[in-house]
């Protein structure tokens, strides 16, 4: 686990399709009292092997030996050697079996071991794997169509990438090309990816490390929670509002070439905005010629029980930044949406826009049985049942453990702060915590992965 950033949250993000879940959960009536067996992770309640038979154990040798490992101190890893997936569960070298609870990161909405996507892959490389991105495939196309359709508004070209943060970098270039405008602004407190771009777009404290590597023209902008928020709920919107209009003032609109959000937050805490927020962020962006770019990396493909989280705010905005469960780490995969307005401007004009495996055809074949799968099982309406089951079982729990402050939840994304007083809500580790002060979240996250 990371031992880096602040760990005052406990996000949860189960896949989305939690049929092979312990049956218990499915019971609608469950009690707390069976609290213990309902997010079991192994069968057994002997304490984690991680694998470490003799083939597990040779297996993180190597793995400890020859690779690294991100956001980590590299020494005193204690991964878990992982043989196979199944659903909402992975299981060890041992048969040792952990329930997924954040369903990898946050990206395998389906579950795992889903065999009709393997089965999509493999056929599509018995045809061909690979071509370059100036050839078409027929995936290729039934895939920008198939999103074109599930978008809303005028999104209807697919720009495809490797991963989030690729998708992220294609649209702070394409926003800056597109309007000739400079600056982009994005939130404090938010995640968009670990390259160069990606990295300080985000408001993310683990950029803080590589601080002097940050690219130029990237500014950030505080948006409070209400949780946190001393001024009462019915201020909180105008407050943010007026807040991010005063550093458009001071940033110089005509400067400003996009805002770039998250859907839902996601990693930082799942800080839900104020309500009708976008609303006004949307506003203000058409007022000031100001592209709004929505990163549905982690919110997207029904995290919260629609296709994207913008969705819950009633909004459409100028391009979407996708990837996590639009192949739901079958494969690497990200995709930008744009709309039909930005894209005209390159009917005439070379899009300097490029990657090596942009709609790589095996990418592209996971990607479209993945959205198959998606409808066919009704899996967004999963989310949401079980979403409201959860929002059901934390306030049970609320009640019996008062060092939960806060849950902030839609549909399977959500999260719990943990405080050390509910009174004075003081975090149970401070932001941006250094080891000394993440003492406690290491004992909860070890007991979570003992359980
Ligand atoms: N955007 C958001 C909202 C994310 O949560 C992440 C990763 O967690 C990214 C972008 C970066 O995605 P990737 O790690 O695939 O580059």
């Amino acid at each position: 686990m990371n031992n880096k950033r602040k760990e005052l949250f406990i996000q949860h993000a189960i896949s989305i399709n939690t049929r092979n879940l312990n049956s218990k959960l499915a019971q609608k009536n469950i009690t707390m009292s069976e609290k213990s067996t309902l997010f079991e992770s192994s069968e057994s309640r002997n304490p984690p092997s991680g694998g470490r038979g003799a083939v597990g154990a040779s297996i993180i040798q190597d793995n400890l030996d020859h690779t690294l490992f991100s956001w980590s101190r590299q020494k005193g890893i204690t991964p878990i050697a992982v043989k196979y997936g199944e659903g909402v569960y992975l299981y060890d070298y041992d048969g040792k079996r952990y329930l997924d609870f954040s369903s990898g990161l946050m990206n395998v909405n389906i579950g795992h071991g889903d065999q009709r996507v393997t089965e999509a892959v493999v056929k599509q490389m018995q045809e061909i794997s690979y071509v370059t991105p100036g050839c078409v495939t027929k995936v290729r196309g039934d895939l920008g169509k198939k999103l074109a359709e599930i978008c809303p508004g005028d999104l209807n070209r697919a720009f495809f990438t490797l991963c989030g943060a690729s998708s992220i970098e294609n649209a702070i270039k394409l926003a800056r090309m597109s309007t000739g405008r400079h600056k982009i602004l994005s939130r404090y407190q938010s995640y968009h990816g670990s390259t160069y771009g990606a990295m300080t777009v985000s408001g993310d404290p683990r950029k803080l490390s590589s601080d002097a590597q940050q690219a130029p023209n990237f500014v950030h902008f505080d948006l409070p929670y209400a949780y946190r928020y001393p001024h009462g709920e019915s201020n909180l919107l105008k407050d943010s509002i007026d807040q991010l209009e005063r550093i458009i003032d001071y940033e110089g609109p005509a400067n400003i070439a996009a805002i770039l959000l998250e859907g839902e937050s996601g990693t930082s805490g799942c800080l839900k905005y104020p309500k009708d927020y976008l609303k006004g962020v949307r506003e203000i962006c058409n007022r000031h010629g100001i592209l709004l770019v929505m990163d549905e990396v982690m919110s997207g493909f029904g995290r919260t029980g629609q296709w994207f989280g913008f969705q819950n705010h009633g909004i459409v905005p100028d391009m979407i930044a996708m990837a996590k469960g639009l192949t739901c780490g079958y494969l690497p995969f990200g995709c930008l949406m744009v709309s039909d307005k930005i894209c005209s401007r390159y009917d005439d004009t070379m899009l300097a826009l490029g990657l090596t495996y942009s709609a790589h055809p095996v990418s592209c074949a996971a990607a479209l049985e993945i959205l198959k799968i998606y409808e066919e099982d009704n899996l967004f309406g999963n989310a949401l049942l079980m979403g409201k089951y959860i929002d059901e079982q934390v306030d049970m729990l609320k009640q019996k453990h008062p060092s939960i402050g806060d849950f902030r939840n839609t549909g399977l994304l959500g999260c719990i702060e943990l405080v050390k007083n509910r009174i004075t809500r003081e975090p149970m580790a401070p932001f941006n915590a250094g080891p000394g002060e993440m003492a406690i979240m290491n004992k909860v996250a070890t007991m979570i992965r003992d359980l």
